[in-house]
């Protein structure tokens, strides 16, 4: 059973997190011990994908300098891409592999670990059949990595069951798009955001989550372009904005629907691009002629007037983009928010031309890429569908086996944990997902967890997750392994391998093709480098609408980056979708789609008053299982804490820094509040990263978006009530740290 074996408190003390202070080998002096060598990569944690050179000394890589050659930030940066050099000499760095011991975990030699995890993948599948065994894959992995993953799930184990964290990202918008315009992709390059006249920022915190697309707004607005932001909270961005629409949580849709009525109202549609690219006007026009604006305003909490302000704003500028990222996404309405925006620059013939259109903004590093060459459950390499007879046999052939061999569609993500917990889904292996974190209802998660016969893990570190594992696999960081990753411009870009894995580590690619080989399936992994794998996925997409074959690493290197569709060797790539005003569609035409209004799946209520949003901060990344270990990072923000405004925090007697109490109905945490104007005062906000009695995600719900599967992770409903005394683990940590506690523990103290 995948309990863990000992305390929690022992696992931390072997394993971490550890905050780090100093770099490998401490802090050295350059002029008595210069870097041997830069490396032209990139930050390997968010969807920007920022260019970075890594400074490497023997095998390790001790600091970075800009690369401001490259086209996207031009050598800027944000604190977690200049502190992410401090992981791969790290304390907490998995050397070796590690197997379950009733005393905790022990090292085993790499023939041991993998021949009891194929062992016992064998017997679970004996036993129950392939599909009781399920993958779980990440979003920061490269796409060599990910189409692996998904070549191993169906090829090596012939499972159904595999997906990846990317389905806690932007599946909705990636639904939406596919719904709007027949393929996945943000349809058009940064660079375009310069030469809009207004821009509309939809749930995006882009100064903490995509802080580099903050420079592209700043410098829109030097241009003269006018910016509106929608979100419950004001974020950073705000202080540039020209209009901000407080929007209240989950009510997004009502919202873009109330922007259409008004646009139609007043005749501010374009009809010439409406009549000539697009399907469903007529039937769209019908679904928003009841959001007038005040009936939008009610819902959403945005007064009419700055509705009627706002809709003219969008459309009677000739270049208008729509932004948008996990605020609107997040939601069990998640794909018919993006489609409620898509429906607006439709109407407004913003699509296929510079500085016009909409855009989703990537969360995880390789949040886009990830998603295109197989390793969503639904999805083959090319973006093409798993149900689709001629994407079957396009990849049988390219696998060498025959199309009735590949599974059909499996589970998402959050439906896998559930089928554990169930008893449907008996073991599982997971590759760089920290889901006791990530996933909503994290009690439901350990529940999942605890009942596995099976669970194995391959991680650099030892995430909250692998606590429970019966094997952990040491794998590899980023800048261990060449290959390609996809930026949120559509930009595939070269991930360099700067070192070798440390100590008995090894490249993830490296684990999957040995244990392939060790379930009897070699012949069907040959590969010697990352390289092999990435040339065998170029042809894999050849032909589909994310299609490679035309991409390779030199012409990446040589373009700083290639746009796909890139078909053809002698093809420059696409930076801007849609030119000829043509979708994917087989009939070319873009659709409008009908969204209809309906409630949140856990609303507010009498019993639960106040919503309840979760978000990101800017120096934490996702579960925080790498920068919860940067010391740096984690002192900026060292816990969670209860954003609440004022007038709320009034009414229920609370002041700056006290202990407040915030139960969903699924679970309880205890946190400390800050007091902040800068939210609706019907809301409260907080950031995810934590594990345990901090996290968030112990308050929020398994409700999904019913096509995307995406969790409502930004609309929960609860209650507060005043913590008559801090929690046992604030306690705790101040106890360490008037103990003179370690680092680590002195970075839990009570904040006042
Ligand atoms: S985290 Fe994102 S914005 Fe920050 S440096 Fe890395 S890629 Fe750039």
């Amino acid at each position: 059973m995948a309990k863990a074996p000992v305390s929690l408190e022992s696992l931390r003390d072997s394993f971490g997190p550890h905050p780090a202070y100093v770099p490998p080998g401490g802090w050295q002096s350059e002029s008595r011990n210069p870097a041997g060598h830069l490396v032209k990569t990139h930050c390997c944690f968010c969807g920007q994908q920022c260019g970075i050179q890594l400074k490497v000394r023997g095998n390790q890589v001790i600091g970075f300098e800009p690369w401001e050659e490259f086209p996207f930030n031009h050598g800027m940066l944000c604190p977690k891409g200049v502190k992410r050099y401090m992981q791969g000499g790290h304390p907490d760095r998995l050397l070796d592999p590690l197997m379950r011991t009733p005393e905790g975990f022990r090292k085993a030699s790499w023939d041991e670990s993998l021949n009891f995890t194929v062992a016992r993948l064998k017997e679970v599948q004996e036993k129950y059949g392939k599909d009781s065994v399920a993958i779980y894959g990440g979003a920061s992995l490269i796409s060599e990595k990910s189409y692996l993953l998904g070549k191993f799930a169906r090829v090596a184990l012939g499972t159904r069951h595999i997906d990846y964290n990317g389905r806690l990202c932007m599946v909705s918008a990636g639904v939406a798009y596919k719904l709007a315009f027949g393929v996945d992709r943000s349809p058009l390059p940064w660079s375009d955001i310069l030469k809009a006249q207004v821009v509309l920022v939809a749930g995006a915190n882009v100064a903490e989550c995509a802080p580099i697309t903050t420079d592209y707004l700043w410098r829109c607005r030097d241009a003269g372009g006018k910016l509106i932001i929608v979100d419950p909270r004001m974020t950073p961005i705000c202080r540039n904005a020209d209009m901000y629409l407080p929007v209240r949580p989950g009510t997004d849709m009502a919202l873009y629907m109330g922007l259409l009525h008004v646009i139609l109202r007043d005749g501010l549609e374009r009809r010439d691009f409406i009549s000539k690219y697009t399907t469903g006007f007529e039937q769209v026009a019908d679904s928003v002629r009841a959001w007038d604006p005040r009936t939008a305003g009610e819902k959403t909490g945005v007064p009419p007037e700055a509705i009627e302000r706002a809709a003219h704003l969008f459309a009677k500028a000739d270049r208008a983009i729509a932004l948008h990222a996990r605020g609107v996404e997040h939601q069990s309405k998640g794909v018919e928010n993006c489609l409620a925006l898509i429906n607006l620059c439709l109407a407004t013939g913003n699509l296929g031309r510079e500085g016009a259109g909409c855009a989703m903004i990537t969360g995880q590093g390789n949040g886009q890429g990830g998603r295109e060459h197989g390793q969503k459950c639904d999805q083959l390499p090319g973006q093409r569908s798993i149900s689709d007879p001629e994407a079957r046999a396009h990849t049988a052939k390219v696998w060498g086996i025959t199309p009735d061999e590949i599974p059909q569609a499996g589970y998402s993500a959050v439906e896998i944990m559930e089928a554990i917990h169930r008893g449907e889904i008996k073991a599982l292996l997971s590759c760089c997902f920290n889901p006791l974190v990530s996933l909503p209802d994290s009690k439901f998660t350990q529940e999942a967890l605890e009942k596995l016969e099976f669970f194995g893990v391959v991680d650099f570190f030892m995430s909250e997750t692998a606590h429970h594992a019966d094997v952990v696999l040491a794998g590899s960081l980023q800048e261990e392994e060449e290959g390609i990753g996809c930026t949120n411009e559509g930009r595939v870009i070269h991930i360099q391998k700067a070192v070798d894995p440390p100590g008995n580590a090894k490249g993830d690619s490296w684990i999957y093709v040995e244990l392939a080989k060790r379930l009897g399936k070699g012949k069907f992994f040959p590969y010697d480098s990352t390289k092999e794998i990435y040339e065998e996925l170029r042809e894999a997409s050849r032909g589909g609408h994310a299609d490679y074959f035309g991409i390779t690493y030199e012409k990446i290197d040589q373009n700083m980056g290639i746009f796909w569709p890139c078909p053809t060797l002698d093809h420059p790539g696409t930076p801007r979708l849609f030119e000829d005003g043509h979708s994917f569609h087989p009939d070319g035409k873009h659709h409008f789609v009908v969204t209809e209004w309906r409630e949140s799946g856990d609303p507010v209520s009498a019993e639960f008053p106040i919503y309840l949003t979760t978000g990101r901060v800017v120096s934490q990344y996702l579960s925080g299982t790498q920068t919860r270990r940067i010391g740096a990072l984690l002192d900026q923000y060292p816990n969670p804490r209860l954003e609440i405004h004022p007038r709320l925090a009034e009414q229920y007697k609370i002041k700056e820094g006290d202990w407040v109490t915030i139960t969903s109905r699924r679970n309880e945490i205890t946190l400390q509040a800050m007091v902040v104007k800068t939210i609706r005062p019907d809301t409260v906000f907080i950031p995810y990263h934590w594990a345990g009695e901090r996290s968030a995600n112990k308050l929020t719900h398994r409700t999904l978006d019913p096509r995307s599967k995406i969790p409502e992770f930004k609309v929960s409903a609860c209650q507060l009530r005043k913590a008559e005394a801090p929690p046992d683990w604030a306690i705790a940590a101040n106890g360490n740290d008037a103990k003179g506690g370690d680092k680590a523990d002195a970075r839990l103290r009570v904040l006042r």
